[in-house]
């Protein structure tokens, strides 16, 4: 990266994702290949800290599914690109109880519910604009830090909490990988807390995991959903 410099024209940022999004399909080909997994696997493009040109450039390379962390930034770049009919706008931040109404209004998949709180708040808000938000539980997969999610232990009331709510579909569980750990046992036990609610609940399909450091190892474990930011992006660091 070069850091803080010029705005690219559109061609050559154009040119970058481009190429940027074709090695991280290579290696999820690669990372399929290896696990011997053929069923569907969907690619989240992280994009928060950056542009909704670059969204509006990535739905131009096929792009489906979008990921932001941050209200305020997401419901702005919402509202400005131009065809937010052909992606879906995936919600993965930590998320405050009063933005439920916010993020109701232009996500379609809610990933980071963790609490009971959130749940009610998020179904209020659905409801209240008549629309009906997808939802993956996050998990902690490591309790000693702050990166959200509730405790495995307590997964399954909350998917049933989801599971019950008039305006939430549950969709699956979704976790980050504890910070300086081997990811792969982390994933390994996600999938196990997801076969875990797929029993009571079928069609709670979705595990999503891995990112542009740790995508390979969340394909050996079953992931369904990838949330890849700075491999296809490039640093946030010059963008905070
Ligand atoms: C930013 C973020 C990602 C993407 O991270 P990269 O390392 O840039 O791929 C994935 N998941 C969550 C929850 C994030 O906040």
């Amino acid at each position: 990266m070069t850091g803080a410099s010029l705005p690219q024209p559109s061609s050559a940022r154009r040119a970058e994702l481009a190429s940027h999004l074709a090695a991280v399909h290579a290696r999820i080909d690669r990372a399929r290949r290896a696990a011997g997994r053929e069923d569907p696997l969907a690619l989240v493009v992280v994009t928060k800290f950056f542009p909704a040109s670059d969204i509006d450039l990535l739905v131009g390379l096929g792009v489906t599914d979008i990921g932001e962390n941050r209200d305020q930034e997401a419901a702005a770049k919402m509202a400005e690109v131009t065809r937010r009919d052909l992606f879906t706008v995936h919600f993965i931040g930590q998320l405050q109880s009063n933005k439920a109404s916010s993020v109701a209004h232009y996500a379609d998949v809610v990933q980071s519910v963790d609490r009971p709180k959130l749940v009610r708040a998020l179904d209020r808000a659905a409801t209240a604009s008549g629309r009906v938000l997808d939802v993956t539980v996050q998990v902690a997969l490591d309790a000693a830090e702050g990166r959200g999610g509730v405790a495995v232990p307590e997964v399954p009331a909350l998917a049933d909490l989801v599971a019950g709510s008039a305006s939430l579909r549950l969709r699956g569980v979704m976790a980050v990988a504890p910070l300086g750990a081997d990811p792969r046992p982390a994933f390994a036990r996600l999938r196990g807390v997801s076969d875990g609610i797929r029993a009571d609940h079928p069609a709670a399909t979705w595990i999503s995991a891995g990112m542009s450091g740790d995508l390979e190892a969340a394909v050996a474990e079953g992931a369904t959903h990838l949330r890849v930011g700075s491999a296809i992006l490039g640093s946030r660091e010059s963008h905070r």
